[in-house]
Order: C-alpha cells, then structure tokens, then sequence
C-alpha cells in the first residue's frame, strides 16, 4: 500500500463511492429534525470560478457538520441557465444559447463534483428545463390572476449594447450603466409586465421572522424607501381638463404655509400644457438640455441648482397665495409625483434655488430664539410654527399629525405613505428565458394561457443575435395561435420573463424537482420548508433576495405556500481578491483558477484553504503560498493519523525511554486539547467562524506531534486521532474519510455522530497560588496551571486577605513567581 499522501488518487476514489452509496439523499425522514442548506444556485455562464468555492465550501462544510449533529440535512443544487449572460456568451461565440448552456451546464456539473461536496443530485433543478419553466409560467399566470401582474407603456432602462431593457436595480453607478456590460443606459418608451411588489412594500419592511445580516436588512430598508407625510393638491387658477391642479407629497405638512414656488420635473406631461408662449423657448431648450443628464447627476445635492420658470401660478392650498411654477432637473419623474412644493426656509435644496432665482423665504418654522430675521441658510429642524395660520405657536415635529388632520377635514389633502420601491419590470426583449405565458386576442385582450398547456415552449429555430426586437417577434409562425377563450387567431407575448423570476421560487423546486402535478410536492414541502439556512453573495441584497420574499408572500396570499419567508437565516460571505489585492478579472490576469489548484493541491486541500485564509464574511486577497501551507498540514495529518502498522515506518516508543510521569503528563494534555478542539470547533461552526477552526485543528495536529512520542497506541492517542478526523471530515473530506477507512473504522465518517466535548476533560489543570504582601503569606488562591503573570497579579490583588492588609494603600511593585506565589510590595 502506497503512503504517501495523494489526493488526487483518493479524491475522485471517495467521490464515486459516495455517490454510489448515495450518501448525500436526504429523503424526508420524520424521526429527524430536518434542515435545508441552501446556497445561491450558479450561473452556467462558463468556469466555475474561486468565488464560486469560496462561497459553496463553507456552506457544504456547514452543511456536513449539521449531518453529523443528527440533522437531516438536504444540500441541492442546480444551475440559473436562463437569462443574458449566458446570451451575451453565446452570441459572442456564435453557438445556439441553448446548446452552449447545456455544455457548461455538464462541465460545471464535473467541476462542482470535484468539489467533494454533499449535493443531492437527485434533486437538481435546471431553470432552463421545460419542466421547470412550465411552473415558472405558471406562477406568472397565478400572479396575472390575482392582478399582481400587469402590463403598463413606461419609460424603461435600456441599454443599447444588450438590446433589452433592465430592472432599476440592474443599473448601476454613478454613470448609470448597465450591470451585465457597463454600457451607460438609455430611456424608452414600451409596453412591459410589471409585478406589484409595492403591494408588499409594508410587509417587506418587516424583518422580525428572520435572522438575516443587519447589513442586508438595511440595504432592504433603505430600497423600499419608505417616509411619512401627506398627499396635497395646489389648484391651478385655470384648470384645464385633466389637470385641475398639481399632486405633491411631502414629508413635512407643517411647512405648507412656507411654500413659495412649486418645482415639476422636466419630463412632467403638465409642463406641456401649462408653459406659456413667451416662456416656451427657453422651457423647450432646458427641457431638452435635462432630459439628457442622467437621474443620479440630476439628483447629485452638490450640483448647482438650475432651473426655468414656466410662465404659469398654482395656489398654495393653505393660505391662498399665488405660487409660481418652474422646472428643475433636480426633481425626478420616477419619484413620487414628479412634483414638489418649495419651502425655501426649510428645506437646504429650496433655499439655494430660491437664493439664485430671488425667490420669496419666508420662515415657518421658528428656531429657538430666532429674532424673527431672515435666515441665512434652511433650518431643518424642530421648531415652533410661525406664520402658518391657525397652528401658529404649535411645536413640530409634535403636530405634524394634527396639521394632516386639519388638511383632510379642510379636503387640502391626505395623510400618505410614499415608498421608493417601484413594481418589478419582468419583460425582457430577450431570447433566452421563460416565455410570457400571455396570448392577445382582438376581441379578449389579455388571455392567460391555460394551465393546461403549458409550457409555451421556446422554441429552438429563432434569430438569437439581437436586434432591438424580441426574437420571439420575428419568429415566422411562433407568435401565432388561438384564443383560449373564443378560437380565433391571436397573438403570443414575444417578450420572456427576467431571469429572476425563475430563481424567486427555485428553493421550492429542489423539493421535487421532476413532480409533474404542481410547482413542487406538498408533502415535501410540508416537511423541508422554510429553506433554514442560505448562504451567497450580500451583492443580491436588492434584487434576487427581495424578489424571493415578494413571491413568498404572494404566494402565500394566494393559498400557494403556507410560510412567510423563505429563509429563515442568511448569511453573506466576502470577496476574494487577487493576489494583487485587486478585483479578480481576466484582464488584470489575477484569476485563480480552481480547476489547476485542484489537480496541484487536492480538492481537500483547497476547500480547507478558503476556509482558513480570512474570515468567510470579510474575505481577503488570495495568497499562492498560504495554500501550500495549508496542504503541507494536510500531509502532516496525513502521517500522524495513518495507523502505525500501515507501513511499518513509524516507530513507537520503547517504553523505558521516557518515564511513566511525562506519559502520564503528555496523555492528560492530549485529551484536554482534544475535547478544547471540539468546544471550539463546534462554537466556531455554529457562529460561521470557519478560519479559527482550521486554526484550531492545526494546533491540534501540533499538539498531538508534540505527544506522539509518549501517548501514541495509548487509548488516549487513538481517541484525539478519531476526533481530529471526525472534525476534519466536513472541511476535507476526502482524507479524512480515507485516515478513516485505513484506521479500520466503520465506513462512513460522514455517518459518524460528531464528536461530544467533555468539560472535565477540557478543564485546565490548577495549581495554589501563595498570596504574599510584603513577604508574608496573607492567603491562596487556585488558579489555571498556564495562567500569565498579568492574570496572576489580578487574582492575586483580588483575594480577600491581600485587600484587608492593603486596605486602600496602592501596592508599589507586585513580583510574581510563575506556578508559586505572588508577592506584592507596598
Ligand atoms: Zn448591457
Ligand atoms: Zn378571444
């Protein structure tokens, strides 16, 4: 039997063993507390990457040590095939999107084995899969029949290099670009699918069932944007049809009275109407000189304020006056009204405009002590109302309530809650994705395509280069059909469903993912959900991991799902960098490859690296030189846990040559490491501290070399060898199970309960401290027999006989004597 450690000859041994055995099924067994280990499913969009192993080892190692807690863990995966980067890919290359995913989808399936990782195959879901978007289909038809799907003509993001539109949250930067390729984005006008996730803008706040990072739980807040105040209407002198006056919200009601001018956005439809002729050039040139900076340089507090009267008054609803209008680009369509009232005093924006164009600040709000001058600047604070009719004398923000009530019995206005969410844009222009499952008939309109028939199946002969059009659009027949409701001819929907639609509901997929008679099989979902723990990147915070609670929760309306979140817990981890501290990209030519590192080092090896090099939610530059360090610990547990007679090499000790009091000594400091190393391997896989428990094993596989001499073939030995291994087996699994099986232990070490700690046995030894002041012996303490000197003066001072002889007086010196006495001076 060969000795030397190689893993590449055990790794892929143990992979087909385990696989054959199927050692990773997790059936629904209700004797066993289940739990569902989730990690966020990959893109087949080429290599898997370092990333994607930073994120899955610890997940998988996570998920093992659950298993071997007694759990019934199910650990699935399965690949997000639909969506545009794996398009961008193929079109690049000139392959079928279609057959280039399924190839990745097969390479990266081999990739993800190499891994070692306890996958339940059985249950992965290919988003892609007619089987699986069928069910995507038909959530969106649920959706459509519970009026939380919706289609709307709206300005979209564009961006004109991926030929599609995207979600807000798929534009990104200051520059506003698109997330996939960086190109900065356009508007357009088109007819979309909107999901109603404002609906649930309220519940969404509410993060008090889950145990989610503070961090993710603020990015979600600060998203959903939600703020208090009122609706009001300022009349217009002459209304016009449609338009009898101009909607604003705002938060702070009480400062109506200081409202001198109203501010639209450029885009506003009212402008059009309401700018008079002499004013009209000048509107038109600012109109169009805006339309063309981006949203975030529009909104930027720093940008000097500009803007363009419009000829035409409102009347300020509370006090009758007359208000002119103008536009700014600082004020956004896309948010609330696209409408503001300007109260110049009180609001920092306002009071620059109204400096520059020589608008009337009058205060409403009083300081205290305020002498009733003008102010220099806005003051945005608490205050007393002046000048605000019959609320004059009232402290705010205290009556900011009883001002809304006064507005609504007047009929001015009403109490409002404004979000900055916006309903999900699902329409994509797009070839690779779920197709929407709409049909529209001259004389129906919009008809859903019955559940019976789905899927509508995308079909494989279309024009996947991008034009500007949907592919599906300038398919010859596809777009044809017949209306579900009365026969006749009618039109498909040529647009498919954003790709995160399909990863909103895929953790339900995974329960069964080849049940044919809904989404997923209520019996396994009865058991396995909600998913207990979820494990990604932080980066999804406002879109995928929003989305899947939207669709949670509309489901769960619907009677679809009986839970209120998905994922009970989540945890994010970091970012590796290159070895340059950079961003890994092709370009800097920093990447790291996992597929060499493993055939070089080992899956074992590498796995047991990304766990120890940073801390997992921090993460760090990658170094070449720590994961030799860390295969060099492997080849050292390798040696010293191989049984003795396995080769013949390993000498024991004769027994004379030390004596019976140092193996005594060695045998008690093997065990109490050992049971040290359980406590804090198993607080450390609990709190998701994965680098300080490939720490603590590697002070334990120095502490067992330290003793090998003494207590090797004692019971004593053989008992810190097995822990070691059982603790070892989630993070590198293949050597442990390997040391295992060579050892003559009962396959398999993943079936191994883990190891309990002992606490008697982790206690440290204590000796008696003598307590001395000033040379005489005032009293004894115990204390641990490694304690420092620091600790040692501590507990020394503390004790009862050195504080009476003290008596207050402050000791000069305190001379400690390492394992004897403390003697303190005064
Ligand atoms: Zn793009
Ligand atoms: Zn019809």
């Amino acid at each position: 039997m060969v000795d030397k450690y190689i893993p590449q000859d055990i790794e892929p041994r143990w992979q087909r063993q385990w696989e054959a055995d199927r050692l990773s099924r997790a059936p629904i067994d209700k004797t066993r507390q289940k739990f569902y280990a989730l990690t966020m499913l990959p893109y087949p969009s080429g290599d898997l990457h370092i990333g994607h192993w930073y994120a899955m080892t610890p997940s998988d190692a996570r998920a093992r040590y659950l298993r071997m807690r007694g759990y019934n863990v199910m650990f699935p995966i399965g690949f997000d095939a639909f969506g545009l980067p794996a398009e961008n890919a193929a079109i690049k290359r000139g392959i079928h999107p279609k057959q280039w995913t399924y190839a990745n989808i097969d390479r990266m399936r081999r990739q993800l084995r190499s891994m070692g990782a306890m996958w339940d195959w059985e249950r992965e879901a290919v988003s892609s899969d007619p089987e699986y978007y069928r069910w995507t289909q038909w959530f969106f038809v649920q959706l459509f029949k519970h009026g939380l799907a919706y289609k709307k003509m709206s300005p979209v993001d564009w961006c004109p290099n991926c030929n599609t539109t995207l979600a807000r949250e798929q534009v990104w930067g200051e520059d506003r670009h698109c997330e996939r390729c960086e190109t900065p984005v356009i508007k357009k006008n088109l007819d979309q699918w909107y999901f109603k996730i404002t609906d649930y803008a309220e519940e969404l706040l509410d993060f008090g069932k889950i145990d989610w990072p503070e961090r993710v739980k603020v990015l979600q807040t600060n998203w959903i944007g939600r703020s208090e105040g009122a609706r009001v209407t300022f009349p217009l002198p002459s209304p016009g049809e449609g338009h009898e006056g101009i909607e604003v919200f705002t938060t702070r009601p009480d400062t109506l009275w200081g409202a001198t001018f109203m501010v639209l956005a450029p885009e506003h439809p009212l402008v059009e109407k309401l700018t008079t002729a002499e004013r009209r050039a000048e509107v038109e040139a600012y109109v169009a000189e805006t339309t063309r900076r981006t949203d975030i340089e529009r909104e930027a507090a720093d940008k000097e304020k500009t803007g363009v009267f419009i000829g035409a008054v409102a009347v300020n609803p509370v006090n009758g006056e007359s208000i002119p209008i103008w536009i700014a680009g600082y004020v956004l369509m896309t948010y609330g009204t696209g409408a503001i009232m300007a109260v110049p005093a009180h609001d920092a924006r306002d009071f620059a405009f109204a400096q520059k164009y020589g608008l009337p600040i009058p205060v409403v709000i009083a300081p205290s002590g305020w002498d009733g001058q003008p102010l220099s600047e806005a003051y945005e604070g608490s205050g007393t109302m002046v000048n605000s009719g019959p609320f004059d004398g009232m402290p705010v923000p205290e009556n900011k309530d009883k001002v809304i009530r006064w507005l609504e019995e007047q009929g001015l206005g009403q109490g409002a809650v404004q979000y900055k969410l916006r309903d999900w844009l699902i329409s994509r222009q797009r070839y690779w994705g779920a197709p929407i499952p709409i049909v529209y008939c001259p004389e129906h309109g919009q008809v859903a395509v019955p559940e019976d028939q789905l899927p509508v199946r995308l079909p494989d002969d279309v024009e996947w280069k991008p034009t500007g059009e949907s592919p599906l659009k300038l398919h010859p027949t596809w777009a044809k059909t017949t209306c579900p409701v009365c026969g006749r001819p009618a039109e498909r929907d040529t647009d498919t469903m954003d790709t995160f639609m399909c990863s909103s509901w895929y953790q339900y997929r995974y329960l069964s993912p080849a049940y044919g008679r809904g989404a997923f099989d209520p019996e396994e979902y009865a058991y396995w959900m909600p998913v207990d723990c979820y494990t990604g990147g932080v980066e999804h915070a406002t879109m995928h991991l929003i989305y899947t609670r939207f669709f949670t929760k509309a489901l769960r309306d619907m009677g679809v799902v009986r839970d209120d979140e998905p994922m009970t817990q989540l945890r994010n981890q970091g970012i590796i960098l290159g070895e340059d501290s950079e961003k890994m990209s092709k370009s800097r030519g920093n990447v790291v490859a996992p597929d060499e590192l493993v055939s070089r080092y080992g899956a074992d090896a590498v796995r047991a690296y990304l766990m120890f090099f940073a801390r997992w939610e921090q993460g760090a530059p990658w170094s070449s030189s720590g994961i030799e360090g860390t295969a060099r610990w492997l080849n050292r547990v390798w040696s010293i846990a191989l049984p003795a007679d396995d080769e013949g090499r390993k000498t024991k000790d004769e027994g004379g040559a030390s004596s019976h009091d140092a193996r005594h000594e060695d045998a008690k400091a093997l065990r109490r490491i050992t049971h040290q190393t359980v406590r804090r391997v198993t607080d450390d896989f609990e709190a998701f501290e994965f680098n300080t428990i490939v720490s603590a094993l590697m002070e334990m596989t120095n502490a067992l070399y330290k003793t090998r001499a003494t207590t090797e073939g004692a019971p004593v030995w053989d008992e810190a060898i097995t822990t070691l291994l059982k603790m070892l087996a989630p993070i590198a699994p293949h050597i442990a199970e390997e040391l295992w099986t060579r050892r003559g232990l009962p396959y398999s070490i993943h079936r191994q309960a883990w190891p309990e700690y002992a606490a008697a046995a982790a206690a440290e030894d204590t000796i008696t401290l003598v307590v001395q002041v000033n040379g005489k012996v005032r009293d004894r303490v115990e204390v641990p027999a490694g304690i420092g000197e620091d600790e040692a003066k501590q507990r020394a001072l503390a004790t009862e006989g050195a504080k009476r002889t003290l008596d207050g007086r402050r000791p000069k010196k305190v001379l400690v004597v390492p394992g004897r006495l403390v003697n303190i001076v005064v």
